[in-house]
């Protein structure tokens, strides 16, 4: 018994180069020009293949493909469809390419004949943890009858237009194992189920998150042994999702029903989306919409519950991807730019975390504790009393000033640093887990409470800090579609340090 299974090179959000393309070999080999070309494409590449290309020759009228195929799982995780194929598997298996596929159409893989290419070699990329081929396309009738296959010509129309071909691959497995309960399936009518799974069986839930010993999981099948047969060209790639399934740290945050706070329900329960047209319609005659806003934002944020987001989060504001923000590049030492400054960072989703505020503030020595007061500082506001009114004095709102063109090109440079936006947090996020930092910022360092915000000087600056920040969201839900996502990501960065 055996499965059969498709897998695209985009149904892990991670590869961001073209899945495939051309590379020119001259007759005498890969040199100069074409040669830097193609190391700068396939990073490590070089390493895999240049040794193999002595070998590997491509007869007159075979047009050489590069193609990027598939990740190991140790580093991209499962797909979109919840496969997984182990670094061991990727190494073992990636020759069946070779030994047994060919280049086709749209999967229709039981005739050679009627294949459109050859595939010349396979390698594993050490350095990039994935599956790359090179392919030798019958780019000739000679080509295609050597080969015995057909021309490729609407692949060559794709390359020589400069588009993208879209490619998925298809393999036989003789059993798949499931991630959670290691069920063994030689088809899919052997999957587990709610019964035995712990993860509810991958029957009905493949793919989906679980938490297992406090940790969340995908729920996929690994793929130990995957004969690799076919590479085909598609008529389109599965459409990419805005977030792929290496992020489950934020697909948390951003899931419906997913531990019970999911992103859009709480959201709406809670009255952020879109805050100040929200405001305008249900208040229209009380008093300055800005302030009504960020007054309710500070409602909705002191509501939030602490497990909004996956403790992973935490690593995306953590001082070793972020590193301190040049505040003189962006005008933010002296007093007089400071909103613009602070306005053109809130357009790139940028809000300064509580270390760069103080130091914005000239108040460094009391960022850490500052951090640590603020779980809760919504509240204590809202408590008092004085929640409005410093809202209504805030130095540090951005609302309604232009930047110049250096702090906005500022600005932007730091974005993939310091931006709330869901890929560059989720970027952060990989990069932090990457340099193993996991375990260490998020674990220990949550803040001492209480004796933070005892003190006065540390609670003030907490409490600038707040409203400073309630202040750059709402400059931010005027162009944000994923507001609710964002609100829960600033609050994620106050439980950082
Ligand atoms: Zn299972």
């Amino acid at each position: 018994m055996v499965m059969c299974k498709t897998v695209s090179p985009a149904g892990w959000e991670a590869f961001d180069w073209p899945a495939a393309q051309l590379i020119k070999i001259a007759h005498d080999g890969l040199r100069g020009h074409d040669l830097g070309a193609f190391v700068k494409r396939a990073s490590g590449s070089e390493h895999v293949f240049l040794p193999l290309l002595d070998n590997v020759k491509f007869a007159s009228g075979e047009v050489p493909l590069h193609v990027i195929g598939l990740g190991a799982w140790e580093a991209y995780g499962f797909n979109r469809n919840g496969d997984g194929f182990k670094e061991a598997a990727c190494k073992a298996y990636h020759d069946t390419f070779v030994k047994h596929g060919h280049w086709y159409r749209n999967h229709k893989n039981k005739d050679p004949k009627k294949s459109y290419g050859v595939i010349k070699a396979s390698a594993y990329n050490d350095r990039m943890r994935r599956v790359e081929l090179l392919i030798g396309l019958n780019g000739t009738k000679e080509a295609a009858e050597r080969n015995g296959g057909l021309v490729a010509d609407e692949e060559l129309e794709k390359l020589a237009s400069g588009s993208d071909i879209p490619v998925s691959m298809a393999c036989v497995v003789d059993h798949d194992v499931c991630s959670c309960c290691n069920n063994r399936a030689r088809t899919r009518d052997e999957y587990c189920t709610g019964e035995k799974c712990a993860a509810g069986g991958c029957r009905d839930n493949l793919t989906r998150l679980y938490k297992q010993a406090g940790d969340i999981h995908h729920l996929g099948v690994f793929n130990p042994h995957p004969r690799w047969f076919d590479m085909s060209k598609v008529w389109r790639q599965a459409d990419r999702i805005c977030l792929g399934n290496r992020a489950d740290w934020m697909k948390s945050a951003s899931d419906d029903g997913f531990l019970g706070v999911g992103g859009a329900r709480t959201a709406d329960e809670l009255g952020v989306t879109a805050p100040a047209v929200l405001l305008r319609s249900v208040m229209p005659e009380v008093g300055d919409v800005g302030v009504l806003s960020q007054v309710k934002l500070a409602h909705a944020m002191a509501a939030l519950p602490a497990d909004c987001f996956h403790p992973k989060l935490r690593l995306a504001f953590g001082s070793a991807v972020q590193p301190d923000v040049d505040l003189a590049f962006l005008g933010l030492d002296g007093h007089a730019k400071t909103a613009s400054a602070l306005a053109a960072l809130a357009d790139n989703k940028i809000v300064l975390s509580v270390r760069d505020f103080a130091r914005m503030t000239k108040r460094a020595e009391l960022a850490a504790d500052a951090a640590g007061a603020l779980r809760g500082v919504y509240a204590r506001m809202i408590d008092d009393g004085s929640l409005e009114s410093r809202v209504r004095r805030n130095p540090y709102d951005p609302a309604e000033k232009t930047a110049s063109a250096a702090q906005r090109i500022a600005a932007l440079r730091l974005s993939p640093g310091h931006s709330l936006d869901a890929a560059s947090v989720d970027n952060r996020v990989t990069l932090s887990l990457v340099r193993g930092k996991e375990g260490s910022d998020w674990n220990s360092t949550i803040p001492n409470e209480k004796r933070a915000h005892d003190n006065r000087e540390v609670e003030e600056l907490a409490r600038d800090y707040a409203v400073y920040k309630l202040a750059a969201l709402t400059r931010i839900a005027r162009f944000d579609a994923h507001f609710p996502l964002t609100v829960k990501l600033a609050a994620c960065q106050n439980e950082s340090i």
